[in-house]
């Protein structure tokens, strides 16, 4: 497969773009494999890459009951940033970015990464030094932060609504290399990779059960049939309990419905990510000009990828309360991901609970900028049997042993995380 370079399109244009070769292999399921990654999203994409080029292991397949970039990995809004608080976070969501700022590079590939920067408002002397906290914790991991005063805030967003009577904006935390890449890229460059040094991209092929040895995980059944292999990674977001059932498994996870917003284009105006401090709100704007934004998931578990009409609401009234001119928008589209949502809402990469079961899952609102360091650790996970240093603390018994990453300090509600 031909790399891409300044010399293939200058090529690919003279020859009317007949000359590109597809950018992965449409693989038919071989009956085993060394690594079976079930979930063709970013997650599962990046891991299998990781297999192949940080561990050689390269007879791995990834199935996916869809095709690739069907699930959250193409209904996300896209944010990539490494602003949190907690020492088992924080390392871990650094390294993405770190990974995400080599990524194209690494792909040869245009995921459109963009570090536009994202500013966390506040809008109370707590919430500053909430913020001033976190923005520390951040520099000790190695991360970049700024506190902005409000007339700082308002050089960069003179939009935005700072004499709110209710939640008027006294500043932000603002992590300038944070910012927003191409979702769909992402999956798509994840793939090539991936195919590249020889790992089976296989779509339309649902896991409907597993095959046993005993305790033991040793394969797939799928809608194309059973497929062997001596590890099975599963990465499949928020159906991670629904495929677990069949192994008698019951996790710590939630499903949800996470809802997005994108508005008819404007002018280029929103300078970076825009998160309100007092709701859930945030907005970006795209390539193309629409305001993308998105809030809290919908309160009641739920299956479906779509979402219900008190979180249209409870997002529209946050978008009011921080920047007011969205009111005056027609908005074009809203769509519905599916989340799943942990006890203390970070996330699982863990050996287990099976013999040769490895679990990657618990993504809620964050997965899609854990992307790169995802792949990364789960692969590492696999392919040693152990956790790496950067994931160690994302383990499935923290639940049972009682060392929890309750990042939001909201205990064990997921629907409020
Ligand atoms: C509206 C919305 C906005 C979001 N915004 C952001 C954001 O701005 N920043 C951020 O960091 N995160 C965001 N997220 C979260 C992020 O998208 C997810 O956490 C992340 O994408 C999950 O990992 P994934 O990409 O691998 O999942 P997915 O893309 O969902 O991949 C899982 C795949 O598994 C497949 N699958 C499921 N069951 C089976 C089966 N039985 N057999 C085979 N395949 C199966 C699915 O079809 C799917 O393709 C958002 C999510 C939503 C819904």
């Amino acid at each position: 497969m031909s790399r891409y370079s300044f010399l293939s399109l200058i090529a690919n244009a003279l020859n009317g773009q007949t000359g590109w070769a597809p950018a992965w292999r449409d693989a038919a399921p071989k009956p085993d494999y060394d690594v079976i990654i079930v979930g063709g999203g970013g997650h599962g994409l990046a891991t299998a890459y990781y297999l192949a080029k940080e561990h050689g292991i390269r007879n791995v397949a990834v199935l996916e009951k869809g095709h690739i970039g069907s699930g959250n990995a193409g209904r996300n809004t896209t944010i990539i940033r490494s602003n949190y608080l907690l020492p088992g976070n924080e390392p871990f969501y650094e390294w993405s970015m770190k990974l995400w700022e080599g990524l194209e590079q690494d792909l040869n590939y245009n995921a459109m990464v963009s570090q536009r920067g994202i500013i966390n408002l506040f809008h109370s002397d707590a919430q500053r030094d909430a913020y001033a906290r976190r923005g520390n914790a951040m520099r000790l991991a190695g991360a970049d932060s700024e506190l902005l005063d409000r007339e700082q805030v308002r050089a960069l967003c003179p939009f935005l609504d700072f004499d709110n009577s209710r939640f008027p904006i006294k500043g932000g935390l603002m992590q300038a290399r944070a910012g927003t890449a191409r979702h769909d890229a992402v999956v798509w460059g994840y793939a090539r990779g991936a195919d590249r040094l020889g790992v089976d991209i296989v779509q339309n092929c649902e896991v409907t059960g597993f095959i046993r040895d005993g305790d033991a995980v040793v394969g797939v059944e799928t809608t194309r049939g059973a497929i062997r292999a001596k590890k099975v990674g599963l990465a499949v977001a928020g159906s991670t309990s629904r495929v677990v059932k069949s192994l008698g498994l019951r996790l710590p996870i939630e499903s949800h419905a996470l809802q997005a917003f994108v508005s008819e284009g404007l002018k280029p105006l929103v300078p970076g990510v825009i998160t309100f401090g007092m709701g859930h709100f945030y907005v970006s704007q795209s390539d193309k000009g629409g305001l993308v934004f998105g809030g809290d998931i919908d309160g009641y578990n739920s299956y479906a990828q779509r979402g219900n009409l008190p979180v249209v609401e409870d997002v529209a009234e946050g978008g009011m309360a921080v920047m007011p001119l969205i009111g005056r928008l027609r908005m074009l589209r809203a769509w519905g991901g599916l989340v799943d949502m942990s006890m203390d809402g970070s996330p699982i990469i863990d050996v287990g609970p099976l013999p040769g079961l490895y679990l990657n899952s618990a993504w809620n609102y964050g997965g899609f900028k854990a992307t790169p360091a995802s792949g990364w650790c789960f692969a590492h996970t696999i392919a040693k049997g152990v956790a790496h240093q950067l994931n160690a603390a994302f383990r499935l018994d923290r639940f049972r042993s009682g060392h929890v990453i309750d990042e939001k300090g909201v205990g064990a509600q997921p629907n409020l995380h």
